[in-house]
């Protein structure tokens, strides 16, 4: 097994059913080819700067390996058009001159449940455009489902118990659908 094939996972769509039907419709997220695709998108769905400075977007890595960006409220399921995702996320954009940074990128995503290793995707994404990120996700999220209730976790201080039953999760990503 070679780097690449041990660190690129697909990622099915792990959320509800009602959700994904519910988007079905919505507009899939931009393809991020070059640095000028962020300031068209940011310039022609009028994203606005929050309180802390950055412009947030809900991100997917697509089936070809690119940055897919979609409004911060869009589900990452309607990012990804439906389609099985490498990574998923948020990201942070800071505006620096005439360009957007990365100020702050995560693996959040609840419809995916992507793994913290899904990381490596996401690079291979941003160096292509290329943009600098910050060499990992400053927040990593970690998910798990009990294996007894079902229920999506979001692992806390590494505790791993089902915030519903209390069974013990398990220390393996499972989170695709049972
Ligand atoms: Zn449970």
């Amino acid at each position: 097994m070679n780097m690449i094939e041990k660190h690129t996972k697909l990622y099915n769509y792990a959320g509800s059913k009602e959700i994904k039907n519910a988007v079905a419709n919505y507009p899939i997220g931009i393809q991020i080819q070059s640095k000028q695709d962020i300031n068209n998108w940011i310039y022609s769905t009028n994203q606005g700067i929050d309180n802390s400075g950055f412009i947030i977007c809900t991100f997917v890595i697509d089936l070809e390996g690119y940055l897919c960006i979609a409004d911060r409220h869009s589900e990452h399921v309607a990012c990804s058009g439906g389609n099985p995702v490498f990574s998923a996320g948020e990201i942070f954009f800071v505006p620096n001159k005439n360009e957007y940074e990365i100020a702050e990128i995560s693996n959040q995503s609840t419809g995916f449940c992507p793994e913290p290793d899904s990381w490596f995707s996401v690079s291979q994404a941003l160096d292509r455009i290329p943009l600098n990120h910050p060499g990992e996700f400053t927040m990593n999220f970690i998910f798990r489902r009990c294996v007894k209730c079902g229920l999506l976790n979001l692992v806390k201080e590494n505790l791993f118990v089902c915030a519903d039953c209390n069974t013990e999760l398990p220390k393996n990503w499972n989170c695709n659908l049972p």
